[in-house]
């Protein structure tokens, strides 16, 4: 069945559907496809968005989902966009389960993905004792000890940053430390102790990690870890349709979410590099104003007479 709407919005997270809030309540048709792959699905508890600290991520979508239903001009669908072809005005989404949707105007909210996590171990404890960002999870660990797994320049900033929240740290650098002289020096007079044999195993109960263990047979106890996580585009079909992209496939976007590709704009953890829920919905919200201002133009420059 093929259905025509005003918005097509690709990815149901905070930026999908804070863009999908703004539409409904400004009268357009939207259709949000969501794959429900939110990058957040492994932790418990999703922390800083004013009023919902601490809300289970699944939990902040469901009410979303319940408010927005008040605008009967949104509907959602549970699927996965495959294909996404044409130009501004005139773009065709198809999914996996065989939907057809025409639609004036895109934007995509795919999010980002996890790579795999190749440290054995560390699947278990991600989202429950292994986290990627201070800002969201630092405070439950705060003056506990703590593992960083890094290396490079990104280990010693992430070193600066965590110690905010706890003095007691060690990095594991899980193999060549890849450090210059003075940054090996910046750590020995901070007395951060750093181990680069690379880590055999995350020892944990029931998510939470009890410590970890080095092939050198250290074995380092901590309550929690923070790791630098390797990331891809949440999905391949913005650049599909031309839309520039960083090398590390976030959609290149305006201040109002526009991409190169007229019609087409990006929000969300897709378009930005910083990873936060109350950025994601912003940037929907931004970008929905942006979408509705230019549909209004197009409306108005057609000319259609007001009501008497
Ligand atoms: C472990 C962890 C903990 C975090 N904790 C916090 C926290 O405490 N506080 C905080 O502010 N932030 C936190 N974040 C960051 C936060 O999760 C993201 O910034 C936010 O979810 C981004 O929202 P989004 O809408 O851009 O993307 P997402 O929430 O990732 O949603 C993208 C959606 O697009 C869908 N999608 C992708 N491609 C397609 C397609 N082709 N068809 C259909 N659907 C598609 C995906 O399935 C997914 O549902 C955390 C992240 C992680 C990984």
């Amino acid at each position: 069945m093929e259905t025509s709407i005003d918005v097509g919005i690709i990815g149901g997270g905070p930026a999908g559907l804070s863009a999908a809030l703004l539409l409904g309540r400004a009268k357009r048709s939207v259709v949000v496809i969501d794959a429900e792959q939110p990058r957040n699905r492994v932790t418990r508890e999703s922390h800083g968005f004013l009023t919902r600290d601490g809300i289970a991520p699944g939990e902040l979508r469901r009410i979303a989902r319940e408010q927005i239903g008040a605008y009967p001009s949104v509907a959602f669908v549970e699927d996965t966009a495959v294909s996404v072809t044409g130009a501004d005005g005139e773009f065709t989404i198809t999914t996996a389960q065989g939907g057809l949707y025409r639609c004036k105007k895109l934007l995509f909210a795919v999010g980002m993905k996890d790579l795999p996590l190749e440290i054995d171990g560390l699947a278990d404890v991600y989202g429950k004792s292994a986290f990627v960002c201070p800002y969201c999870d630092g405070w439950e660990l705060r003056d506990q000890p703590l593992v960083l797994i890094a290396k490079g320049p990104r280990a010693l900033h992430m070193a600066q940053t965590i110690s905010g929240w706890s003095r007691h740290f060690t990095i594991c650098t899980n193999g060549p430390d890849e450090w210059s002289d003075e940054e090996r020096e910046e750590l020995r007079l901070h007395d951060v102790p750093v181990f680069s044999s690379p880590i055999q195993q995350i020892v944990s109960v029931d998510g939470m990690v009890q410590h970890v263990l080095l092939e050198d047979g250290t074995s380092i106890p901590c309550r929690g870890i923070f790791f630098v996580p390797l990331l891809v585009a949440g999905s391949e079909l913005p650049k599909s349709l031309g839309c520039q992209t960083t090398d590390s496939g976030t959609i290149i976007v305006d201040p109002s979410g526009k991409t190169n590709v007229p019609g087409v704009f990006g929000a969300g953890d897709s378009a930005t590099d910083k990873y936060q829920v109350v950025m994601a919905a912003s940037l929907g919200s931004m970008a929905a104003a942006a979408i509705n201002g230019e549909l209004l133009a197009e409306d108005w420059n057609r000319g259609e007479p007001l009501l008497p």
